[in-house]
């Protein structure tokens, strides 16, 4: 019976080093990684324009209403302080407001564990429009599980991060590492590309998007469409027409959102001259946008 004592010995050994394996060792080379290296959220400067999970992802204004339901006094806390640590190091300032929020979070009592891991949180972007210039989130959310066991609320803020858009970081030092430990820190990167993306001002963007005109005797027809590729709903503007420098018609339009757009046709406007060579389209718009060079479009007329 030796033999069994030997295999039952050597299982046990087996069995103690697979443990070992798996408890011990992931912790012991995220330590490691610690010591060495920067806590930017990329590890090199060629990923840099992967941080979020679509290009050029922000909420319309820096100033983003949340509202907090349903969470225990320290998950409040841990959120509220993420908020405050977020607008300190960023142009971005949050608050609370009780309907029609942008951040909505709630919290969860029961601990959860998937593919062995307990899972902290979860937060993402829930509604985002694409637009020329941003991918505009409206709306985003944060389900706090665990509450932070660190100086720093640091799956709070992972989560927060998730709603402004970011993705997963590679580097082990980065909060946004899809493991969470308490020497994790934000870096320099994720706050400089909040800041650059809302260095640009809410402002609404006016643009033609298409434009088609055809000309019949001294009749002319035209299409148009215009989209608001801003940050804000755009206010009442105007279409003005000119034809060879003269205005022949001016198109009221109502204000549209952000992401939205207007299509005009136009038949048989009457134009005084027979040879026309140019038609002019010019978006009157009263109001700041982000572009101004858009909102005119030259176009040769075509005879049919
Ligand atoms: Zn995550």
């Amino acid at each position: 019976m030796r033999w069994k004592i030997i295999f039952n010995l050597i299982f046990a050994l087996f069995a103690i080093s697979l443990f070992i394996f798996y408890w011990f060792v992931p912790f012991r080379t995220i330590e490691f990684g610690m010591e060495s290296g920067h806590s930017n959220f990329t590890l090199n400067d060629s990923d840099n324009g992967n941080m979020q999970f679509y290009s050029r992802m922000r909420f319309p204004s820096p100033q983003i209403s949340y509202r907090i339901d349903n969470c225990p006094l320290q998950k409040q806390d841990n959120i509220e302080e993420a908020f405050e640590i977020i607008s300190d190091i960023t142009l971005l300032d949050f608050y609370p407001k009780n309907y029609g929020e942008e951040i909505y979070v709630t919290c969860d009592s029961k601990n959860r564990i998937e593919g062995g891991l307990f899972i902290a949180g979860e937060g993402g972007p829930t509604n985002i429009t694409k637009t020329e210039n941003f991918n505009v989130i409206f709306y985003g959310s944060i389900l706090l599980i665990k509450e932070s066991k660190c100086e720093r609320p640091n799956i709070a803020i992972h989560e927060l991060l998730h709603v402004l858009g970011f993705d997963h970081s590679d580097n082990p030092n980065n909060i946004m590492y899809y493991l969470s430990s308490c020497k994790q820190t934000i870096g320099d990167d994720i706050p400089e590309l909040i800041n650059r993306l809302y260095a640009t001002p809410t402002y609404a963007d006016l643009s033609f998007e298409n434009v088609s005109a055809t000309m019949h005797r001294r009749y002319l027809d035209i299409n148009i469409s215009v989209r608001n590729n801003g940050l804000k709903a755009s206010e009442e503007a105007k279409v003005i027409i000119y034809v060879d420098g003269k205005n022949v018609e001016e198109v009221e339009l109502d204000p549209i959102e952000i992401g939205f757009g207007r299509t005009i046709g136009l038949r048989n406007i009457w134009v005084s001259q027979i040879n026309v060579e140019q038609l002019e389209f010019f978006i009157d718009a009263g109001f700041e946008e982000l572009e101004k060079n858009n909102n005119r479009i030259i176009l040769q007329i075509k005879e049919d």
